[in-house]
């Protein structure tokens, strides 16, 4: 079966993108598929996250036209496989919107990356800028985190609507792969009302299963491992298990 390509995409920051993109990789990789992470953030979370720096080259090289085969590093985890990034990313985002043709070029880097990984992620930036919209160029499907707190919904009609925009103008087989609700407090009645709220406008698009706050997921990053490694018995990487598993149905 082909791989797929998956953009987990938030204009906002602070939503569980990285956490998301960086553990469901590590549960499908330890599930033996092959699968991989893009660093598309000059934040570089997702790499240090995974205990991984770039030195040399980075996801910089792939919006530049450098083939995947170059820049995707082995991990320390079996079959995970992780394109870096690092700081001077930043500059790519003036350089993209300055070329004429600057928002397909992660798409024409990624044509045969679904021939080598099974899974691929984009950990998006927290923007609707031109690293975004490469990434919605290049992907199959649109993994939304959305964070359970009351303006949850605001900015995600704007998110599904550039995702219909890129759709119409970019790349025709993007679809939504589905909108995981993060950091959910089961004990408020705050992330019970989100919670409702969304299920109730979006349906089956959103995940059966939501990702809890969990000091484990928020803790794994300082200890550049995935958190389903940090600690497997924890509610955030059974969370995240379940929804690798809803992922796999899904695609
Ligand atoms: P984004 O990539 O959207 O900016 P992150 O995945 O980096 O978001 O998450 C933001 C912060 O919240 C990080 O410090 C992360 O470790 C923490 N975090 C993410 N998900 C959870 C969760 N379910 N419970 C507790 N902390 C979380
Ligand atoms: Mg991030």
């Amino acid at each position: 079966m082909p791989g797929r390509i998956y953009a987990v995409t938030n204009q906002k920051g602070g939503v569980g993108k990285t956490t998301t993109a960086v553990n469901l990789a590590a549960c499908l990789a330890e599930a033996g598929e092959r699968a991989l992470v893009i660093d598309l953030d000059p934040q570089a979370n997702a790499t240090s996250g995974l205990g991984e720096r770039a030195n040399g080259t980075s996801s910089y090289d792939l919006l530049d036209g450098a083939p995947l085969g170059d820049l995707a590093k082995p991990t320390r985890f079996r079959n995970l496989y992780l394109v870096p990034s690092k700081p001077d990313l930043a500059g790519a985002v003036v350089e993209l919107s300055r070329r004429e043709d600057g928002e397909r070029f992660l798409a024409e880097s990624l044509a045969g990356a679904a021939d080598d990984y099974r899974f691929v992620f984009l950990d998006c930036p927290p923007s609707l800028g031109p690293l975004t919209v490469n990434a919605l160029a290049a992907a199959d499907r649109v993994l939304v985190p959305v964070q359970a707190e009351y303006y949850a919904l605001e900015g995600l009609s704007q998110l599904l609507h550039s995702v219909d925009l890129v759709r119409a103008r970019l790349n025709p087989r993007l679809s939504v792969a589905g909108v995981l609700l993060t950091m959910v407090d089961a004990r408020t009645r705050l992330s019970a009302d989100v919670e409702r709220e969304l299920r109730s406008h979006l349906g089956e698009l959103v995940f059966r299963t939501s990702v809890p706050r969990s000091v484990r997921l928020a803790e794994a990053p300082s200890f550049g491992v995935p958190a389903i490694v940090h600690d497997r018995r924890s509610a955030g990487a059974e969370a995240y298990w379940k929804v690798a598993m809803e992922l796999v149905e899904r695609s």
